[in-house]
């Protein structure tokens, strides 16, 4: 007797067509629907909420709920109008390589019982490891994405100066204030104290002050204190910036600190050669972060953490339980439960695997390149006018500006008045944006990751802003 679980092969055939029409469907028509729409929690919770089914229900009802009270509700992430946050635009065989690995549900956390999938991860780390530049002794793992990877990272250097004999309360980071706040929580959850968190200071252009850092750091050892961990950023979410990472690696060499390099959002510009310049010195890391589901177009979740010696993750993680006693691997074979918190992973490499065999990596870098040159235009455009003024320039794809009309000084008023040119701009329907604060003042930001965004939905966004800015100015002089 067959369990009732257990489909029959056209059955499963049928209800993944049903799926892949839905998906393909989707993301071929995105240009016909809003890049947001929402809806209260309420109203939600009246479509939705009700207790599971004791008995089952057709796969036909179970989508057409989604179709009528799911699918509506959310940002449209691959959007061509999605300029937001850090936008996540997934090829479809990278959706399909994550199928893939939910369908045949490999085990990814140890070396003998998934052999074939730890290998595509080991190849895959290898391809990362060469586009930045890391020595061949290099590598990691996936994570869930660039906050578990910083974690990871943060937890083995913690290890490494507690086994060297450091007292944890001692030990302080040094960090910056536009780093992503994921490497605060990290030290917070390895156990930092939190009052040893440093913010070192930055020019003018958010990047960190080397001689800040230097003063923080000796002013700390003379207080008694134990400095351990630098973590750089090599473009910032806010701006794209990219700390002088040559500078701060030559001073952890002599320092003997960590240098963790967070290079989450801009990592994958490696593959064009603008964006290896832009990153030189990415390779000094001792351990870096990068984010496939942003710039290298893979689903969620999909972070990666890479070291320069793997041994320092083993060192730091690796635990052997009876139970696992028979799944020890071999010399050159790799337990990747044993470089991070997870023991039971699912296989991570293969969207990666997929999608970058699928289009080769000249398409990729050239999507990657597009989303570069598409923030160059903005700024043209945003300079160009005479209603609105850069904040920090294009790169890495992001661009941050505002509306400026002629004398009016920073303050509450013009922050106002660009938060209410963001509201409207999004409240139109075709594009997200979002906003940020650089030197505390309220900026539009823009972000071209996306491969579906075309350089005349470009200029139709800045005409769209100026358009909006130009009324909002007259309602502001008319009150
Ligand atoms: C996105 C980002 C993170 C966090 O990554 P998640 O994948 O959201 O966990 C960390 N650092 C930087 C610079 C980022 O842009």
């Amino acid at each position: 007797m067959r369990s009732p679980l257990d489909l029959d092969y056209d059955t499963m055939r049928d209800l993944g067509r049903q799926v892949t029409e839905i998906v393909a469907r989707h993301l071929s028509r995105l240009r016909d629907e809003p890049a947001i729409r929402s809806l209260p929690r309420v109203e939600l919770n009246r479509a939705l909420a009700h207790p599971p089914p004791k008995q089952g229900s057709s796969f036909e009802s179970i989508l057409g709920t989604l179709e009528s009270s799911v699918f509506p509700y959310h940002a449209r992430e691959p959007h061509p109008g999605f300029l937001a946050y850090v936008p996540s635009c997934p090829t479809f065989p990278a959706v399909l390589g994550d199928w893939i690995a939910a369908g045949y549900n490999f085990f990814a956390g140890v070396w003998p019982v998934a052999a074939g999938p730890n290998e595509i991860e080991i190849v895959v780390l290898e391809w990362i490891r060469d586009w930045m530049g890391l020595p061949a002794t290099a590598s990691g793992l996936l994570t869930s994405g660039g906050s578990g990877a910083n974690l990871t990272a943060v937890a083995a250097a913690r290890h490494r100066a507690v086994e060297a004999g450091c007292d944890i309360n001692r030990l302080t980071v040094y960090t910056s204030q536009q780093a992503h706040s994921s490497v605060t929580r990290a030290a917070w959850i390895a156990g930092i104290r939190r009052e040893n968190v440093r913010v070192v200071e930055m020019d003018d252009d958010f990047a960190i002050l080397t001689s800040d850092l230097s003063r923080q750091v000796s002013a700390d050892r003379n207080s008694g204190l134990t400095p351990f961990l630098v973590v750089a950023s090599a473009g910032t979410t806010n701006t794209g910036t990219v700390d002088p990472i040559h500078a701060i690696a030559d001073f952890c060499q002599v320092e003997n600190l960590w240098l963790h390099i967070d290079a989450a959002y801009a990592g994958f510009a490696a593959l064009t050669a603008e964006g290896k310049g832009m990153l030189d010195g990415i390779e000094r890391a001792d351990s870096l972060t990068l984010d496939p589901h942003k710039w290298l177009f893979v689903p969620f979740e999909c972070g990666c953490l890479m070291v320069r010696d793997p041994a320092l993750l083993t060192d730091a993680f690796r635990i052997l339980p009876e139970y696992l006693k028979d799944v020890e691997p071999a010399e050159e074979e790799v337990n990747f439960a044993d470089r991070g918190e997870q023991l039971t992973r699912y296989a991570r490499a293969l969207k990666i695997w997929v999608s970058v065999n699928y289009f080769g990596t000249d398409a990729i870098a050239g999507a990657i390149q597009d989303g570069m040159d598409r923030a160059r235009l903005v700024e043209s455009l945003v300079r160009e006018s005479t209603l609105l003024e850069i904040l920090s320039p294009a790169r890495f794809g992001i661009v941050c500006f505002r509306c400026r009309p002629a004398g009016m000084p920073d303050g509450l008023v013009l922050d106002a008045l660009n938060e209410r040119i963001n509201s409207s701009v999004i409240a139109e329907g075709k594009y997200l944006i979002s906003s940020t604060r650089l030197r505390g003042n309220f900026s539009l930001r823009i972000c071209n990751l996306g491969f579906r965004t075309t350089e005349a939905d470009i200029r139709d966004l800045v005409a769209t802003t100026e358009r909006i800015a130009a009324l909002e100015i007259a309602a502001l002089e008319a009150s």
